[in-house]
């Protein structure tokens, strides 16, 4: 029997504000535990909210980016439940009437071009930290967290598997970096997500009943989690039994999911509009402004790099996937016009040698004038691709003004005729076997003289040069 997956998935996405969601207090990651969570927070009595406008105008930038319905009017609702790291006992959030309505994602799958609908994104507020393993029985409780502006993005279940699940995943997080209103820091919790998963029949047409894996904070681990679950439902509905809505925990040291609790119905939240916040206004006017001040969208960006600067696919890819990077590569190609052979130089040499020391684009001390300044001497025949090498290794362990550099190292290309013709001559003449297979023709040897005379001059004899000073000496 053969079964196929359905997973739908809830993004949550904090928010990269200066301040909560509700309070003036700081919206910043680490610090001492408790230090940041004012009385507001806290929910101590008294208190009142107040809706932090920046968390509105970077939920629209998302809704406006995957074209989805931004919803003049939305309500934010308590959802009431009891958990040690909630103190105020509930949690703001949006529910019938979330900030952004329907949207839609596309992007390349494992079996290529795939949309995603998403149903909703509605903006709530982040809850505490409860650390369970730092003393042996007591579970201690951070609230730096609470208050930090999230943005939960549902889809519909349109994913057909786990790989597809975690490619849509890492889309969104493209996006929202894109957008500049999330860091998109899985490891520090800034991106989580909670995984619905079901298995159908193939000849099904309605949806089997779903689990729900919570809180999974890398993409190996949606890929992991979400093919343990589908095995693990697969096997009970082929043992018989029948899967049981809950929500499950991911273990990734056992490779599985656990039973966590069985699922809650939103009637178990007992929602209603919190009193204490009007219902948020959002005018055309405002939505037209964010509109016009939205960046150049990955997928627009790729686009134009095929088209206008005649890049090919897969390069365009690499290059979009992270705006710092296309930003780079852009800035290169304005001050050598050269895509193609800045595109070779970003993919090829710069990204290996910051994957290799674990660095950003950000961190890149090759500039991208001292990128563009060794194409252009490359061009203009200073450099071979071999010299070119060894001075972007040079300024990669030691930054500085190229030209100087090639100076320093003497890399510049052996360009004058009377000097290579003597590298040539003694050359030639200390190869006596082949020197005759390339008279009588063997034009095969040819390359093996012009490497004997890179290997002779490091790289630097121009290579056309050789080639005539060759040729004239056969003569
Ligand atoms: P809840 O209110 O219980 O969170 P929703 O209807 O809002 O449920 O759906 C939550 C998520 O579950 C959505 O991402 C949705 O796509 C997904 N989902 C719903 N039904 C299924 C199903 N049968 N299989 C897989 N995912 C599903
Ligand atoms: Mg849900």
């Amino acid at each position: 029997m053969t079964w196929q997956p359905v997973i739908g998935l809830e993004i949550h996405v904090q928010l990269a504000t200066q301040s909560k969601i509700f309070s003036g207090a700081d919206n910043e990651y680490g610090g001492l535990p408790n230090d940041k969570a004012c009385a507001i927070d806290l929910g101590l009595p008294g208190v009142l909210p107040v809706l932090n406008e920046n968390a509105v105008i970077m939920a629209i930038k998302f809704g406006l980016a995957i074209g989805a319905e931004i919803n003049n009017i939305s309500i934010f609702d308590r959802k009431n439940y009891f958990y040690p790291d909630l103190p105020k006992g509930y949690q703001i959030s949006q529910f019938e009437t979330p900030i952004v309505g329907n949207g839609e994602i596309e992007f390349d799958g494992a079996k290529g071009k795939t949309k995603v609908r998403i149903t909703r994104a509605h903006l709530e507020e982040d809850a505490g930290k409860s650390t369970h393993d730092l003393f042996e029985s007591d579970t201690a409780i951070d609230l730096n967290r609470t208050g930090t502006p999230l943005l939960e993005i549902v889809s519909e279940p349109d994913l057909y598997s786990a790989e597809d699940a975690a490619i849509y995943f890492k889309t969104i997080q493209e996006l929202v970096k894109y957008l500049k209103i999330c860091d998109g820091n899985l490891s520090k919790g800034s991106m989580r997500c909670d995984a619905n998963v079901s298995v159908r029949r193939t000849e099904d047409v309605e949806l089997g009943e779903r689990t729900e894996i919570k809180n999974i904070n890398s993409f190996r681990f949606v890929e992991q989690a979400i093919n343990s679950e589908i095995q693990r439902q697969i096997d009970s509905l082929e043992s018989g039994e029948k899967i049981i809505r809950e929500t499950r925990l991911y273990d990734e040291n056992k490779n599985e999911t656990r039973s966590m609790r069985s699922k809650e119905a939103s009637q178990d939240y007992r929602y209603f509009p919190d009193p204490d916040l009007l219902p948020l206004h959002v005018s055309d006017a405002l939505i037209e402004k964010i509109k016009s001040e939205l960046p150049e969208l990955p997928a627009d960006k790729k686009l134009r790099f095929t088209t206008e600067l005649l890049l090919d696919d897969y390069d365009a890819g690499i290059l979009c996937k992270e705006i710092d990077l296309a930003t780079y590569f852009e800035e290169v190609v304005v001050q050598c016009n050269e895509a193609k052979l800045a595109a070779n130089w970003i993919i090829s040499d710069l990204l290996a040698k910051l994957h290799r020391d674990n660095l950003s684009i950000k961190d890149c001390l090759i500039t991208p004038y001292m990128l563009a300044q060794i194409i252009l001497k490359i061009n203009d025949q200073t450099l071979s691709s071999k010299t070119a090498k060894t001075l972007f290794d040079s300024l990669w362990a030691n930054p500085g003004e190229p030209d100087d550099r090639i100076q320093e190292l003497g890399l510049q290309q052996i360009d004058d005729s009377n000097e290579l013709s003597i590298i040539v001559e003694k050359v030639l003449l200390e190869n006596p076997e082949q020197l005759k297979q390339l008279k009588s023709g063997k034009t095969k040897v040819l390359g093996y003289f012009v490497g004997l005379i890179m290997k002779e001059t490091k790289g630097k004899a121009n290579p056309t040069k050789v080639n005539e000073l060759i040729h004239a000496s056969l003569d």
